[in-house]
């Protein structure tokens, strides 16, 4: 084990100058910089592949691996090889030529997808879509499965969730979400999103981010926020965790809330034990874990009545202009307000979970082949048309509006509802266990909460696996009735819904 221990340290270093150089590539690097940090970024990780598949090299991984398996380890030992064997059995299979390949065509993709972003031509991007989508299904091969290609993707973000379970509970959550969006859109209530509007200076923003950051618990001593166009978080090291902010001079909300939801991130990689940094007991369960984090305290709090009771005449002061004027019921609502989007990222907590449904069954049929890359925009355009009642303009506002297809990354999204849903049920149990809390919140105390998160969750890294973890705190699998229950209790009173 100290070996182990010796070598998995060894790695972290690696994957902490990778964060550092992927962050300082969005934070600070000049543009010219990008092709020359492409080079080194992929070198250090071809390196970090060959070290990790070198833990083995003398049979150390196959012997702890037996030795977990007759049950002579302790506790966190058992957690670390059972993790570090996870990990180099699925990459164990996968050949360097093939990684390289790989790595090599997602790169290419993602620089053809933007220049056909911004130029409207999914057919720029096609062909470099079906080379890709043709190796993410050799990678599913390669790594083997059992029921659908998709599984052997999806294990990589979300170990443990199976292609099965996601649909029965897609399922269940389309049939609550388009009828009750539906019920929102034909009520009489109708919100005044414009009453936001105003002229927000990026320097005043960035205080009223700090102030919100610190006041949710986020220790700067430990951790920086900086501004970049797409917002991220990324932990160094428990005690060096970066968060990113984007701005727009004219809606305040942008930028608030996704600092919210970063500093969500942000406090997981903060309150991960720092004695366990280098093993699997020091990094976070899974993305969709990860993503609770972010989604509670953007959402769960940052979008609640008892947040904003306690915020909002902070905001009148800050920006007296528009908020001195508008009354808290009529902010509140605004802020709620839901309404169909194009795009995913702008959507609101209501129809946020259909595009991302989306874009499950459509990646989910490229995999298993059902579903050609050429059709994806016809797919795409009706999907949205079904499902959201709008019509799609163009692609760049369609199929081609994000990343991850370009990124190779197939079977990521998923992770995103996955994260909404267990948001809701961990805050469900946190009502329950702490019965001040909404109390505190309106006093702009989140330190039980926070505290709350970091003893149930944050601090065990990997000890728990996630179905394992949502059972242990929350004393029920994960389903999506927490998240529907939440919605329906407060769009029901919002809009004066009758059920
Ligand atoms: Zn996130």
């Amino acid at each position: 084990m100290a070996q182990l221990r010796a070598h998995l340290e060894e790695l972290a270093h690696l994957k902490s100058t990778l964060a550092l150089l992927q962050w300082d590539q969005e934070v600070n690097m000049p543009a010219k910089g990008a092709k020359q940090r492409g080079t080194t970024i992929a070198y250090l990780a071809g390196l970090l592949h060959d070290k990790f598949l070198a833990s083995n090299a003398t049979g150390l991984l196959t012997e702890l691996k037996a030795a977990l398996d007759k049950g002579s380890l302790d506790d966190k030992d058992s957690v670390i090889v059972r993790e570090v064997w996870r990990e180099y059995e699925r990459e164990q299979k996968l050949p360097s030529q093939f990684v390289q390949k790989l790595a090599q065509q997602e790169s290419v993709a993602t620089h053809i997808w933007a220049q056909a972003r911004q130029d409207n031509r999914f057919d720029l991007f096609l062909p470099e879509l079906e080379t890709l989508v043709a190796l993410k299904q050799e990678e599913a091969r390669l790594v083997g499965y059992e029921d659908t290609p998709y599984d052997a993707l999806l294990d990589t973000f979300e170990p443990g969730a199976t292609t099965r379970e996601l649909k029965q509970i897609f399922l269940e959550l389309k049939d609550f979400l388009v009828p009750l969006l539906q019920k929102i859109q034909s009520s009489k209530i109708k919100p005044n999103p414009s009453l936001l509007a105003g002229r927000f200076p990026q320097p005043k923003q960035e205080r009223l981010n700090r102030e919100l950051a610190q006041a949710l618990g986020f220790d700067f001593g430990a951790g920086r926020i900086d501004a970049s166009n797409h917002p991220f978080a990324t932990g160094l090291h428990p005690e060096d965790v970066r968060i990113t902010s984007r701005y727009k001079p004219d809606n305040l909300f942008y930028s608030l809330l996704a600092t919210l939801h970063e500093v969500g991130h942000a406090l997981y990689e903060q309150g991960i034990a720092a004695e366990n940094f280098g093993t699997p007991l020091g990094e976070s369960i899974s993305l969709a874990i990860h993503e609770s984090q972010s989604r509670l305290w953007e959402n769960q709090v940052g979008r609640s009545r008892e947040f904003w009771q306690f915020f909002f005449p902070r905001l009148q002061k800050i920006f007296p202009r528009p908020f001195q004027d508008i009354k808290f019921d009529d902010f509140y609502l605004a802020l709620n307000h839901v309404a169909p989007t194009l795009i995913r990222t702008e959507a609101d907590e209501v129809t946020y979970n259909l595009h991302i449904i989306i874009r499950f069954e459509i990646e989910l049929a490229l995999i298993e082949d059902t579903l050609q890359p050429k059709d994806l925009p016809t797919v795409w355009n009706q999907k949205v048309q079904d499902y959201l009642g709008i019509s799609v303009p163009d692609d760049t506002q369609g199929v081609l509006q994000d990343i991850h297809w370009s990124s190779g990354l197939f079977g990521y999204f998923p992770t995103y509802t996955l994260g909404n849903l267990y948001a809701a049920q961990f805050f469900a149990t946190a009502k329950a266990t702490l019965p001040d809390l909404e109390t505190s919140l309106t006093k702009g105390d989140f330190q039980p909460l926070g505290e709350w998160l970091r003893q149930m969750i944050h601090i065990h890294g990997k000890y728990y696996t996630a179905s394992h973890l949502v059972k242990e705190v929350t004393g029920q699998p994960l389903s999506s009735s927490a998240f529907c229950d939440y919605l329906q209790t407060k769009y029901e009173t919002l809009y004066h819904l009758t059920s």
